[in-house]
């Protein structure tokens, strides 16, 4: 059975000038599970992620669990539940990790659920409690990301949506974070959408994918099929 989706793009399209980045997208984000965002450079990934967050100009309707937000202002689209952790990750480096945190965290919160929440995240990413007081900018890249998600999950989101958390990690870091991911997915049951040009990994941690070409959905199904499809295997996963 199809999970009911949580998010929906209804002949979604975006420009940037006058040129067009994204063309006729309608795709349906199923609830709990994590959705794979994959395609070359410039594909239009990113742009899909900002057109939901109101980041660029766009036609179409976009619906959080029916509700159409397409009208709505980017800090409008967060308080409804939207985390948009983006490619050059964005924590405030003259912070410290658990300020970081705290500045995540939505403002009408009361102390002891603030605390409940920072408590949850350690125990996601222990590297952020063995490092809450060092300032941001002098973390690893790994633990940047870490950090980037971390402060996504004090919004408490309904859904994550994850720009490149791959981009620069060595092998080992991405792994981790990519079994962080998981691990987030399968106790909170959140609704994930993973942009990423690790197509492998990207597909090997979600449960459906959308494949973008040129600004439009070029193919859509279960992750499992697309690491047996041979034109995936040939243009993205070099093999
Ligand atoms: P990558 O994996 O390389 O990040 P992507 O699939 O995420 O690529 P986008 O960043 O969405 O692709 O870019 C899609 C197209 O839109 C590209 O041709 C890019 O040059 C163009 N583009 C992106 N942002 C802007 C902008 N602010 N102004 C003009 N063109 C832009």
């Amino acid at each position: 059975m199809t999970p009911e989706p949580i998010l929906e793009l209804r002949t979604v399209g975006a420009r940037y000038g006058a040129v067009d980045v994204l063309r006729n997208v309608s795709i349906a984000i199923p609830k709990g599970a994590v959705t794979a965002i994959i395609g070359a450079n410039g594909a239009g990934k990113t742009t899909l992620l900002r057109s939901i967050s109101a980041m660029c100009a766009i036609s179409g309707e976009i619906l959080l669990e029916g509700q159409r937000i397409d009208q709505l202002s980017t800090n409008r689209i967060s308080r409804r539940g939207i985390a948009h952790v983006p490619d050059g990750r964005g924590t405030l480096s003259g912070l410290s990790v658990e300020d970081n945190l705290r500045v995540g965290a939505i403002s009408n919160r009361d102390a002891k659920t603030k605390l409940q929440d920072l408590e949850k995240i350690y125990a996601y990413f222990p590297r952020l409690k063995e490092r809450h007081t060092q300032q941001a900018g002098t973390l690893s890249g790994g633990e940047q990301q870490m950090l980037a998600i971390g402060r996504a999950l004090m919004q408490r989101p309904r859904v994550l949506m994850l720009d490149e958390p791959s981009f620069g990690l060595a092998p080992l870091i991405l792994q981790e974070i990519f079994r962080i991911i998981d691990n987030i997915n399968r106790t909170e049951g959140l609704s994930i959408i993973l942009v990423e040009q690790n197509v492998r990994k990207a597909l090997m941690y979600s449960t459906t994918a959308f494949l973008i070409e040129n600004g439009e959905i070029r193919s859509s199904g279960p992750s499992a099929a697309f690491l047996e499809n041979d034109d995936i295997k040939k243009s993205y996963l070099g093999s």
